[in-house]
């Protein structure tokens, strides 16, 4: 028995000119996981494009071998349950989104508080999401509320992010916070920080439509970095104090130094983007750590945050989040899709009888 897999056929730059350098995804036939006894088989309704996907065509990790499959964004139902995954009480049918990471639990980082590096950890290559059918461990597994769509489900990992990143800002009710970037993580997040009393709540964005929807969704300002002077516009926002926490979601070297001079003393900078491998960015200590006892830092994965995202799924706004959809043999129309930036996020419906109406 075989399932079918979106997966990547060949590295490269998926926007390469060179149409014989460039990177490559198309859908295969994939081997039937087995269910084992702590597992959970889910018929994926939807998985979502995520921005670190191209990336992952283009080698972001150089280890994993072509062909294999993709995505980590989904939503589904229950259709099979191993004989002892019986600890959430989920139930063939249940509709369901999950964490695409399996952390094991056990060792030192686990047992610390830090299972994003767990030594033994296992990630989507196990069972890509892009896929008619994945198998996860049950801790993995989350049931989605009631009010909340399949079409919805699948941003649960990326809401996961979004808390992960306001949790480690150390956010409290008045601060001012900046985000440089509006994709769905810059987005998400700006739900969050807003819920959690942000003020001078700004987005830097380059494409008018994600500034727009980035308004609707709560902020105060927004910033056009193509036709504005980014640090001159925060500086008359936060009447020249700076802000006290900035997240950077765009992942743009070119702009990674702006974060530095919008912060203010004491001040907490996020880069939580996926910024190239080889980039290096130069920090003047004196100015930055010492004058301005900044805090710079970053998060990876979503660690202890999956069972307060689903809490918080019902209270986000996910309508600019699930506005397309591509069948999963369009998977390449829908990667095209996504690299034309037009929607800030692109799903892709693994199963047509699990689609939304
Ligand atoms: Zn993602
Ligand atoms: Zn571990």
């Amino acid at each position: 028995m075989s399932k079918r897999t979106v997966c990547v056929i060949k590295y490269g730059n998926m926007k390469d000119k060179d149409e014989s350098q460039r990177g490559q995804v198309g859908v295969l036939d994939t081997p039937d996981i087995p269910v084992g006894p702590h597992d959970v088989k889910i018929k994926v309704a939807y998985c979502a494009i995520c921005g670190s996907d191209p990336h992952i065509v283009n080698r972001a990790f150089p280890e994993r071998v072509p062909p294999f499959g993709l995505g980590h964004e989904v939503s589904g139902v229950v259709v099979e349950l191993g004989p002892e995954a019986t600890v959430k009480g989920l139930k063939v049918g249940d509709r369901v989104a999950g964490n695409f990471m399996r952390f094991c639990g056990s060792c030192y980082y686990c047992a610390n508080g830090q299972q994003q590096f767990c030594t033994d950890k296992v990630s989507e290559v196990g069972s890509p999401g892009m896929s008619e059918y994945v198998v996860w461990d049950e801790g993995q597994v989350f049931k989605l509320p009631d009010d909340v769509s399949l079409r919805e489900g699948c941003i649960l990992e990326p809401t996961s992010v979004a808390l992960r990143i306001a949790d480690k800002s150390n956010i409290t009710a008045g601060m001012r916070v900046a985000i440089q970037g509006g994709g769905p993580i810059g987005l998400l997040t700006l739900q969050i920080m807003k819920m959690r009393g942000a003020t001078s709540l700004t987005l830097i964005e380059p494409i008018k439509d994600r500034r727009d929807i980035g308004t609707s969704l709560g902020a105060d300002y927004t910033i056009d970095p193509t036709t504005q002077d980014v640090v001159e516009e925060c500086n008359k926002i936060t009447n020249g104090l700076g802000y006290d926490i900035v997240v950077e979601v765009s992942g743009f070297a070119p702009a990674a130094d702006i974060p530095l001079k919008i912060a203010s003393v004491c001040g907490t900078i996020l880069y939580s983007a996926m910024f190239p491998n080889e980039f290096e960015l130069p920090v003047n200590l004196y100015e930055y750590c010492y004058a301005k006892e900044l805090t710079i830092t970053g998060t990876m994965l979503s660690p202890y945050t999956f069972p307060r995202a689903v809490q918080l799924m019902s209270r986000m706004d996910y309508k600019p989040f699930t506005e397309i959809s591509f069948p999963l043999e369009e998977a390449p129309e829908a990667f095209a899709t996504h690299l034309t930036g037009k929607y800030p996020k692109v799903l892709i419906n693994c199963n047509e009888d699990l689609a939304d109406k």
